[in-house]
């Protein structure tokens, strides 16, 4: 009975809320019917980029990322990416985490995978921010799929904010910016690397050049969203 009042008292003071709209919803749940309505489900994104059919562009770029994602960047996604990211909702990452978790034994479901590991920031950004975003991703995708979780990137200088810069200039930005610390940590291993949104790709890219560099067998990718070309004209 007591736990009980607690648990009401909790409740008034710290109400459930959709993270795309902020209402207060009755169940602790991602996001609210009328949100989860207007989220775009990703179907069949391409491996190698991780857009939908017609807007492939594995051609243009000259590296694959072996990559799956559940939502498209746009709509209500934006808002509950934007909130956990920058709005200090870090419990959100649950839920986005169990639509990677399932859009991975989804699409790479034959895959044997030895290890979950994440995009790295620089200890300034972390500390600014307070959490790596993507290592809390990172944590929840690995425990859904019952596999260890390390931080075995580094990012070893700090570069300039991708967005600002245009695709060419993205890679050029990241070139050697990251670094795996204890190489024998992802020796020989098949690794799932997780991040919060692909853009262009350019900084998967890097970390999984990376990764294979320092002996890892394979590297998948996923990341709760990816910025399509629809999504990005509305
Ligand atoms: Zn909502
Ligand atoms: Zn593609």
């Amino acid at each position: 009975m007591k736990s009980g009042l607690l648990f009401h008292i909790a409740g008034l003071l710290f109400p459930a809320r959709c993270y795309g709209c902020g209402e207060i919803i009755q169940r602790r749940v991602f996001l609210c019917d009328n949100c989860l309505k207007k989220a775009e489900r990703l179907e069949n994104p391409c491996t190698g980029c991780g857009k939908p059919e017609g807007e492939c562009d594995c051609g243009k770029n000259k590296f694959t990322l072996n990559i799956t994602a559940p939502f498209a960047y746009t709509g209500s996604v934006v808002e509950a990416i934007h909130r956990f990211k920058f709005g200090g909702e870090r419990n959100a990452h649950a839920f986005l985490a169990e639509y990677m978790a399932e859009s991975v034994k989804e699409r790479f479901g034959g895959v044997e995978l030895d290890l979950v590991t994440c995009v790295p920031q620089t200890a300034r950004r972390k500390r600014q921010r307070g959490y790596n975003q993507s290592a809390l991703l990172a944590k929840s995708c690995a425990k859904l799929l019952g596999l260890p979780c390390k931080e075995a990137l580094l990012k070893t200088r700090n570069t300039k904010d991708q967005h600002k810069l245009k695709a060419k200039e993205r890679a050029e930005n990241l070139k050697g910016a990251f670094s795996v610390n204890d190489t024998s940590v992802i020796d020989g291993k098949t690794v799932l690397l997780c991040d919060d949104i692909k853009t262009t790709g350019a900084t998967l890219n890097e970390c999984r050049k990376t990764l294979l560099k320092a002996g890892a067998k394979e590297v998948y990718c996923v990341t709760a969203a990816v910025v399509t070309d629809t999504a990005s004209k509305s």
